[in-house]
């Protein structure tokens, strides 16, 4: 099987990639192993957030500089150094515009962080927002005064009372803890460990239910001046909750909640509906597992599904993510990445890849495979002709303390994008 580009891992980077290179007609597949850290994440995008010395940033472009005295590998000083700050901004703007083609309504501007209440009820600083939840400014308070924070009955993955308290102390906001009865969720609360956000928006976005759903709404409102629920309902599409909003007469806005998370699957949906859309081939549940070489390139993917016949392309983008998507694995002796081998940036000793603080830094978060300015990965020191890597496989960062695991994503994947199309046009 023949591609333009063969991309390994179908989370927020490789799926970026994908359609970009799909929209300027280069033929792609995309073969994924298992769900991405989007059905894990709360549905905002971080861009930065905080310098690696502690420093919070709240317009990213003004902080770009800082960074790369700071921390030279970070994916953004790398490609910062070829293309320029204002070239590493300018691919913030078109990831934007990339997730609104595949019709993705978010809050945010790359030139200002906002802040994002999360799922306990804190404000949290991140760049896109999904439109349905509740932001603020990086200074300001929510506008509502006296919100009902609704809980489902036996629903673990979501605790207004968290919510409320919070709110009180961040934002002198009093408010209402009120719990959702509806008959139609009885029968899924029999079995708590199917009691999840998913299968509870499979309950509720069917339109039978939607009458009840706003009735009881209302009632639980009274005098309150917006609702905020947990994000349990518009599993495929925002129909469901539409229609409550035109029968409700208050404000309604979902909050995350512990995963599976529904904000993160709609991310994922969305980008995999445009690229299948354009014509991109996505393999999912299978893994790549090994590659064949042809001196420093490589000609050939060997997949789990695929047996012995090899996936070819002249370009090939590994996009597997970190430790958590088994992009990257800890042997007891050393951090591997475990399809083509490259090189990864790493501590050698073993002791020095966690703290035993659980709450400090840690080291093991920066991990990643190395690249070269062009965004090509290195494997013994020399960088491969056609293999790019994007991405949370990629080394340099660490997405947590810096608050930039979706930018990194999206922008690692847009530059190598880029650096595909201008190779093909040589
Ligand atoms: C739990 C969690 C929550 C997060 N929440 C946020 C958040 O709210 N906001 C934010 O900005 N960032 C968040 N991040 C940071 C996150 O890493 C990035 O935002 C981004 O989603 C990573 O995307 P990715 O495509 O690089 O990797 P991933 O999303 O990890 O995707 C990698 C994909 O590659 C597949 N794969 C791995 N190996 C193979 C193989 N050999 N063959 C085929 N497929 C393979 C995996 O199955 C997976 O689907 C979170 C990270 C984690 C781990």
């Amino acid at each position: 099987m023949q591609f333009d580009t063969l991309i390994i891992g179908g989370g927020l980077a490789g799926l970026c990639c994908a359609i970009r290179l799909e929209e300027q007609g280069k033929h792609c597949a995309v073969v994924s192993a298992g769900q991405s850290a989007l059905y894990f994440s709360s549905g905002s995008l971080d861009l930065l957030c905080r310098l690696p010395d502690g420093t919070p940033v709240s317009a990213p472009s003004n902080a770009l500089n800082a960074l790369a005295s700071q921390a030279p590998s970070h994916p953004y000083s790398l490609i910062g150094g070829h293309i320029g700050t204002d070239g590493v901004m300018a691919l913030a703007h078109e990831a934007q515009a990339l997730l609104g083609r595949c019709g993705l309504d978010l809050y945010g501007h790359p030139d200002l962080n906002h802040q994002r209440i999360t799922p306990l009820g804190t404000r949290k600083p991140t760049w896109l927002s999904p439109v349905d939840i509740p932001v603020t400014t990086l200074e300001g308070q929510l506008p509502w005064r006296k919100p009902v924070i609704v809980g489902i009955e036996g629903f673990l993955d979501f605790q207004p009372q968290m919510v409320v308290s919070s709110l009180a102390t961040e934002q002198g906001i009093t408010a209402e803890v009120a719990y959702l009865h509806l008959p139609a969720l009885d029968l899924l609360r029999n079995n708590p460990s199917e009691f999840r956000s998913v299968n509870i928006a499979r309950v509720l976005d069917q339109p039978q239910h939607s009458a009840a759903l706003a009735d009881e709404l209302s009632r639980l409102a009274g005098d309150a001046d917006c609702i905020i629920l947990p994000a349990c309902i518009g599993l495929d599409d925002n129909l469901a909750l539409e229609r409550l909003r035109a029968a409700v007469d208050c404000p309604i806005l979902l909050l995350p909640t512990l995963p599976p998370s529904l904000l993160g699957m709609r991310f994922h949906q969305a980008m995999q509906r445009r690229f299948n859309q354009l014509g991109g081939i996505f393999m999912p549940g299978d893994k790549a597992l090994k590659a064949q070489f042809d001196g420093q390139r490589i000609v050939g993917v060997y997949t789990r599904n695929h047996g012995d016949i090899a996936l070819r392309a002249r370009h090939l983008v590994l996009a597997s993510g970190s430790f958590f998507s088994n992009g990257l694995v800890a042997t007891r002796e050393r951090i591997i990445e475990p399809v083509f081998g490259l090189d990864i940036l790493s501590h050698a000793d073993r002791g020095d890849w966690c703290q035993a603080d659980f709450f400090a830094p840690q080291p093991y978060l920066h991990f990643g495979v190395k690249t070269d300015g062009g965004q090509r990965a290195l494997l013994a020191g020399q960088a491969l002709e056609n293999v790019y890597a994007v991405g949370a496989v990629l080394g340099g960062y660490d997405p947590l303390r810096q608050g930039c695991g979706g930018g990194v994503s999206l922008i690692s994947a847009l530059y190598a994008a880029r650096q595909i199309v201008l190779a093909q046009e040589k």
